[in-house]
């Protein structure tokens, strides 16, 4: 006697799935973060030129929020991995409900049902 259609057997693909783009997400992102703290950091290029100096820490105030940002992204994104590897995936923190297919398909750092959502 089978069970046909396990709701299970379905998800595990998709989480498979899932699992690669968030560690191609986290991989980027990384890599992304290395890059603005090499570039956006204490590089001392030429003393001359101080009328462009505005220009710079305004380069850089940029960039450090840009790397907040980031940093934010590699959380949530680590945090669903994580999730992943506890059985956690893809129900909401706050209430539990099962997350749609589609919305993690669209998010898949996402951990929160559309009602809870708070983007
Ligand atoms: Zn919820």
């Amino acid at each position: 006697m089978g069970t046909p259609g396990t709701p299970d057997g379905g998800r595990d693909e998709l989480f498979d799935r899932l699992r690669g783009e968030l560690t191609t997400e986290q991989v980027n992102i990384a890599a992304q973060l290395d890059e603005l703290e090499e570039t956006g950091g204490s590089s001392g290029f030429s003393d001359e030129g101080f009328a462009d100096t505005a220009q710079v820490s305004a380069e850089q105030g940029e960039s450090r929020m840009l790397a907040a940002e980031l940093r934010r992204e590699l959380d949530d994104v680590e945090a669903a991995i994580a999730r992943l590897a506890e059985g956690n995936y893809g129900s909401c923190v706050v209430c539990g409900a099962v997350i749609p297919d589609e919305r993690l398909e669209a998010m898949p750092a996402t951990k929160w049902c559309i009602e809870h959502a708070t983007v």
